[in-house]
């Protein structure tokens, strides 16, 4: 798979963008991850034509449509900052990102729960950075997060798991507009979605089932709307476990009785939060390879993102 693009605060890659001429470099998006992605980086503050350093701001007035003020001088960079964000946004476009990687708190790049300070100079976490609100507006659908969310060990295996799914996705797109490719795509990710929402999971399913009602372009656009929908949404150990003991379903003519009590108590010990998620996955993929399971080979679930990531070794 070639790399995934993914746009990034460019401080965040050790770049001397910051307000104060330092950076606020993120080793493991650096080092580990940017092994698997190739980072499109983006400085709102210095793109819009700012120096480096520069005086410190923040947001101010209503949550919704706040201002980017200075905090010193009162100077207001909102309108200069809109223009600017609309204009790379769609400038953006051309790259094929697969996702956004945001500094949190910052008035420009953070994309939630970025203070903004009312007329008495009290703050209120309920903001978002500016030029990140127009990202998320103009791409709705790509997955997207920050870096201090990204210290979590659920939410980090979230969003890299997404971020692969849309490149699949991307990639299928690429290759031919056609209800059999979205068909072959859900097959091949029907457990991971059902690890994520089994509601959504069914509903998928009715709308693959249906696919001859719909225009190619239609079906597509649904699929992919439900589908991102339902990867934002948590995969609980509840949810995981089940679809382990689907998994372990698929083997009931070929375990041995030894294998399946041993399987049941591995993934009863995930689920009760005294073994990793990567344990019971590894001898399920053992099982797909001893015993030649063709629909468990082909299910994205068993390995949605490069092993030496570990990201399932925390979850
Ligand atoms: S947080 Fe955003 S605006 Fe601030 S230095 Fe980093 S990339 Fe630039």
């Amino acid at each position: 798979m070639e790399k995934i693009r993914l746009g990034i605060s460019s401080c965040l890659l050790g770049e001397n963008v910051r307000y104060d001429g330092g950076h606020s470099h993120d080793r493991f998006l650096t080092d580990t991850l940017g092994q698997y992605v190739e980072y499109i980086p983006v400085c709102p503050e210095v793109g819009c034509g700012l120096p480096v350093p520069r005086e410190a701001m923040h947001l101010e007035g209503d949550p919704s449509s706040p201002h980017l003020m200075t905090i010193r001088t009162r100077q207001d960079i909102t309108e200069r900052m809109l223009n600017w964000s609309i204009k790379k946004a769609a400038e953006l476009e051309k790259d094929d990102l697969c996702g956004f990687i945001f500094k949190s708190n910052s008035p420009s790049s953070g994309m939630e729960r970025v203070k903004v300070y009312d007329e008495n100079g009290v703050p209120a976490k309920k903001g978002v950075g500016m030029f990140a609100r127009v990202f998320k507006e103009h791409f709705p659908l790509l997955p997207v997060e920050d870096e201090g969310r990204l210290n979590d060990p659920v939410l980090r295996d979230n969003f890299i798991e997404r971020i692969f799914v849309f490149k699949r996705w991307r990639d299928l797109l690429k290759e031919k507009e056609s209800r059999g490719n979205i068909t072959n795509f859900h097959t091949r990710h029907k457990l991971l979605i059902l690890s994520h929402t089994p509601a959504h999971y069914r509903l998928m399913g009715s709308l693959v089932a249906k696919a001859k009602e719909f225009p190619v372009k239609e079906l597509h656009a649904r699929y992919k709307g439900i589908l991102m929908e339902a990867l934002r949404l948590k995969a609980t150990p509840k949810k995981h476990a089940n679809v382990l003991m689907h998994m372990m379903g698929c083997f009931k003519q070929q375990l041995t009785p030894g294998e399946k009590q041993e399987l049941l108590e591995l993934i009863d010990k995930y689920r009760t939060g005294f073994l990793p998620l990567v344990v019971p996955i590894t001898l399920i993929n053992h099982y797909v390879k001893k015993y030649e399971q063709p629909y468990l080979k082909e299910q994205v679930y068993l390995n949605p993102h490069p092993l030496e990531l570990q990201l399932r070794n925390h979850v």
